[in-house]
């Protein structure tokens, strides 16, 4: 194989894959990712794509995408529990997001996660070509830095946290945390969704390591690494295309209809995950309907809550507790034919995602934390027609961009339900004026121009970020 002159490294392949009608399993390209970004960047620069396929034993085999080369990462079910669902997903992720569920620690979890991390960072060094650019993506992968470069000093290494970075007291209860710190610190430059992120490594490198350290600069051993908050967004053209194709149009003037022609439509989007604050969205919208504010007949929340991480026992939980929850509202308030909830535990396409952005008239993303939010920047995308408000949790990172939109707190159900009426009951020429300032923002902030802004910092002679195409 031929060296590549950029490697990303992510816990996942850009793949999803996609069972034919005759059951045989086709591989293609993850839409709207960084792979897209990447697209263009790609097509000139031999690259080469390190993760995991998603299925467990020997890796299946795969084909290139275009130019970029894959190489797939094995892992069996043990190091899927240990590593993937046990330190990755119950002791950082929720860590990392202000502890809203109590995060586990199992020793054995570490050295799982350990010896998988040492697996990408071999994968990488070996397709690496010499002085090339490797890009280390999120918590999955957070030793993979000092590992390469452990084995390949003469690399450019990068890497990006996708998921909130927490302050120092509540890093400091990680029992490896040490470990992790000098893991990523292993970079060269370090990227955020927020710069408030920069801020907690640098006080925990100082404390932990006794490192000279900024905001935006941590200089320990010798080495200076430097830090940037990049956040993180949405290929706009491919949304903005999707919302426009004819049957995208025709399928949301169908679920319009199906809905009900004059109801208000209230629209939630998440994975099943207890960051999304799904609960606390339920409860404030069953109070708005005892309270007599929100009326089943003219009103409707459509709830998609997509599987996820179902092999972890929180996920489960807390899918049977929403599960009652949305059961009880519908039992307690809706009418034959009128639910007061459209309760779907399923995944959708893009274009299915694309024709439900535009029937919404109220988009309710209230996270209690999230490192960015890419469904409200879909939304947002989608809305040609410049109506439509979003309710937005101050506690996404989209927050910090999508200032137009209806912030709130929502952990404060007064302010939750408020702010849910006060988005209900706006006036269509401020609606607009929000709308027009966020599409203003997203169109200048997508994520080719993400990938540009990391690149060129992260690779000062520009060599890389050269290859990416302007915006828009
Ligand atoms: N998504 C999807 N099908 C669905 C629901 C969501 O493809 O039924 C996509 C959505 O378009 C978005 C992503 O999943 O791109 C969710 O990203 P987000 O940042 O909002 O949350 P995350 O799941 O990464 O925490």
């Amino acid at each position: 194989m031929r060296p590549s002159s950029l490697v990303v490294v992510a816990n996942r392949l850009p793949l999803d894959d996609n069972i034919a009608p005759d059951g045989a399993c086709e591989w293609r390209r993850s839409p709207g990712g960084l792979a897209s970004a990447l697209h263009a960047i790609l097509q000139q620069t031999p690259a080469t794509w390190v993760g995991w396929s998603g299925a467990i034993g020997p890796s299946p085999k795969l084909p290139s995408i275009g130019s970029l080369r894959l190489r797939p990462v094995a892992l069996t079910e043990q190091e899927q529990s240990g590593y993937y669902e046990g330190f990755a997903n119950s002791t950082l992720w929720p860590l990392y997001h202000d502890a809203v569920q109590q995060p586990v620690f199992q020793r054995e979890w570490w050295e799982t996660y350990r010896a998988v991390n040492q697996r990408f960072a071999e994968a990488a060094a070996e397709v690496a070509g010499r002085h090339a650019a490797v890009w280390v993506q999120d918590y999955h992968l957070q030793l993979v830095p000092q590992m390469l470069r452990e084995l390949r000093p003469d690399l450019l290494i990068g890497f990006f946290m996708h998921v909130p970075f927490p302050p120092p007291e509540l890093f400091m209860q990680l029992p490896r945390r040490i470990e992790l710190l000098v893991g990523m610190l292993g970079a060269d430059l370090v990227g955020f969704q927020r710069e408030q992120a920069g801020h907690n490594l640098a006080q925990l490198a100082q404390k932990l390591l006794g490192a000279e350290a900024t905001d935006d600069a941590i200089t320990v051993g010798g080495r200076t690494v430097r830090t940037g908050a990049f956040p993180v967004s949405i290929d706009v053209a491919e949304m903005r295309a999707l919302a426009a194709r004819p049957d995208v149009v025709g399928q949301a003037r169908q679920l319009r209809h199906d809905l009900g022609e004059s109801k208000r439509i209230l629209l939630s989007v998440d994975r099943l995950d207890y960051t999304k604050g799904i609960e606390h969205r339920l409860t404030a919208y069953r109070e708005l309907l005892r309270d007599g504010h929100v009326k089943v007949r003219d009103t409707v929340l459509v709830q998609v809550a997509v599987p996820s991480r179902e092999g972890v026992d929180s996920y489960r939980d807390l899918r049977d507790r929403i599960e009652g929850e949305v059961g009880r509202i519908n039992g307690e308030y809706g009418r034959v034919g009128e639910p007061a909830i459209h309760y779907l535990n399923q995944r959708f396409d893009r274009a299915l995602l694309a024709a439900l952005y535009q029937v919404a008239d109220v988009m309710v993303v209230t996270p209690l934390r999230d490192g960015m939010n890419l469904v409200a920047k879909e939304f947002v995308a989608a809305r040609e027609d410049e109506s439509g408000a979003l309710v937005l949790s101050e506690f996404a990172g989209a927050a910090a961009e999508l200032s137009a939109a209806f912030l709130v707190n929502p952990h404060d159900l007064d302010d939750l339900k408020q702010t849910l009426l006060r988005a209900m009951e706006a006036d269509p020429a401020d609606l607009s004026a929000r709308m027009r300032a966020m599409r203003a923002h997203l169109a200048e902030h997508d994520i080719m121009a993400w990938a540009r802004a990391y690149l060129t910092a992260l690779d000062h002679t520009g060599r890389l970020a050269r290859r990416l195409p302007r915006t828009g």
